[in-house]
């Protein structure tokens, strides 16, 4: 008999509108390497806690929503990072695309298992990749970690040419300038088959799960940013 790979889901959602095209089952899965400061999901970051599954029983669980999936929606793998327990996420990614399910990955391109990415990428059907910042400094002051990893996902996925949306949250005194945004818009240009680019407003309302996880909040004193003028930002990308 098959044994199926064990991993660590957090959550799932069953009615996901945002993190893909159309209605999404969206699978939040432990573990991330990042530490972002505005991270909302500090809960996701460590790996092995939380619901133990099969990959069998969560595509189980993503097909009983299959009248969903069949009007144009789809399964996406969210976190935490997914691409944090890589082995897991393919053996699902296969078997989503077998079952004819429109696959999706919301991921910062870190915290894989370079073995496994080429795979990860081609039963991938759609990436969204979330950008922490476009240089080193920014990068490491966001994130705590080089961008290393992140630019060998980058490399990869320009091999393999996946459909990509790509987001960035826009945090007030940090990346809410014309200079940045000016950046990110030739950063962005590397990439060919984008479909979709999406700037987030930062808000603040992961804190709680900070003070009850005990750890400390990075942007304690800086406000919420203005959700119009990040829209004026995200369609000064679009043209
Ligand atoms: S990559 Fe996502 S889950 Fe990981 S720290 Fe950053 S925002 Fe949080």
């Amino acid at each position: 008999m098959k044994e199926f790979k064990e991993g660590y889901i957090h959550s799932v959602e069953t009615m996901g509108l945002v993190d893909g095209p159309n209605i999404r089952i969206v699978i939040f899965m432990q573990g991330c390497i990042l530490r972002c400061s505005f991270c909302h999901n500090p809960d996701t970051w460590v790996k092995n806690i939380n619901k133990k599954m099969t990959s069998k029983e969560v595509v189980d669980l993503v097909r009983k929503y299959r009248p969903y999936i069949e009007l144009g929606g789809g399964v996406t793998f969210s976190g935490g990072e997914p691409l944090v327990q890589s082995e897991f996420l393919l053996e699902m990614l296969k078997m989503c695309k077998k079952a004819g399910i429109h696959t999706c990955i919301d991921t910062s391109g870190t915290g894989y298992d370079i073995n496994f990415i080429d795979d990860i990428l081609k039963y991938t059907d759609l990436v969204i990749l979330d950008i922490k910042a476009i240089d080193e400094e920014n990068y490491k002051k966001l994130t705590g970690k080089n961008m290393e990893q992140v630019n060998m996902f980058i490399a990869k996925l320009k091999q393999h040419n996946n459909k990509l949306w790509l987001r960035q949250v826009i945090v007030p005194t940090i990346n809410d300038n014309l200079d940045y945004i000016l950046k990110l818009k030739e950063y962005i240009n590397q990439f060919e088959n984008v479909e979709k680019i999406e700037l987030l407003p930062y808000h603040n309302m992961g804190k709680e799960k900070y003070k009850k996880l005990n750890i400390k909040y990075k942007l304690d004193n800086i406000d919420d940013m203005d959700k119009d003028q990040c829209k004026i930002f995200e369609n000064m990308l679009k043209n």
